[in-house]
Order: structure tokens, then C-alpha cells, then sequence
């Protein structure tokens, strides 16, 4: 299982798009992406929140340990 993250997601006008085995590795990719095109180099917590929501929500969707009421 991967986990994927993409700009749109949280609201960013950026077509930019990544996947990683590990939220972790994933987090530290988005970090240097924003660096280098957001020249967010510092991110702010309620940003790496919304980042963690965004790659939780997508990984949930296709997960199939909650199957919830049908
Ligand atoms: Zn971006």
C-alpha cells in the first residue's frame, strides 16, 4: 500500500503529485517540493496538518479495513 498526495488537495493551484511507501518518506518529498516551488521553507504546522488530512483521506478511501454501513 502507498500513500499519495497531490497539491489540489489542500487548495493549491499546482498540478504536482507524489506517492511514497510511508507517510514519512512522503512528507519529507512534499517538504522539499514546497521548497523548491512554493518557496515554503518553513511550513507552518496547520499546513503539514492539512497535508497529513489530505494524504489519511485518500488512503481511507481505498483501504478496506472500514467497510462502514451499507
Ligand atoms: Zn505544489
Amino acid at each position: 500500500m502507498s500513500e499519495d498526495y497531490s497539491c489540489s488537495d489542500i487548495g493549491l493551484d499546482c498540478d504536482w503529485r507524489a506517492s511514497s511507501e510511508t507517510e514519512g518518506e512522503l512528507l519529507r518529498l512534499i517538504g522539499a517540493h514546497f521548497v523548491q516551488v512554493h518557496q515554503i521553507t518553513d511550513t507552518p504546522a496547520d499546513l503539514v496538518l492539512r497535508v497529513r488530512e489530505a494524504i489519511k483521506s485518500k488512503t481511507s478511501k481505498t483501504g478496506s479495513c472500514r467497510g462502514g454501513p451499507s
